[in-house]
């Protein structure tokens, strides 16, 4: 049975939590660091805030920067996608539960452990407490 779970979560709760983890010291422009800006539109697919910095006027939002830019993902399918990878659900399901290709949902999955396992080469690989929240900690970074 597949639950129609990212109709339940609320977007702009889940945008708010993203922007918590991914941006803990504040949204910033990702060219010139300024925290100076005006909201400019709304994407149509992921219906998150896109930002114009007002010292480069360069476009953003709270994806640049990060593993999930450009994937066209709504802040509710980001935040279950973290959290499936974390309990380590399988791709199929995952990808199915929220309408997510499963090619982008195993793509997501190899980066966010990678940069879990980048941040802590030395803890064991059973130990999967760490490597949550490190991977939750460090979601928002690209490399
Ligand atoms: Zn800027």
């Amino acid at each position: 049975m597949i639950f129609p779970i990212t109709a339940l979560l609320d977007d702009e709760q889940s945008e708010k939590w993203l922007r918590e983890h991914f941006h803990p010291e504040g949204l910033r422009c990702p060219k010139c660091d300024s925290a100076k800006r005006r909201i400019f539109r709304e994407t149509q697919t992921s219906r998150l805030t896109v930002y114009r910095c007002l010292d480069c006027e360069g476009v953003y939002n709270l994806y640049s920067g990060t593993l999930f830019e450009k994937k066209h993902l709504r802040p509710s399918q980001v935040v279950l996608l973290l959290r499936g990878v974390a309990k380590g659900e399988s791709g199929m399901r995952l990808a199915e539960e929220l309408s997510v290709s499963r090619t982008t949902v195993h793509e997501l999955r190899k980066q966010l452990q990678q940069n879990a396992r980048r941040l802590q080469p030395d803890a064991p690989l059973m130990d999967e407490h760490t490597e949550t929240d490190e991977m939750f900690q460090n979601a928002g970074e690209k490399r």
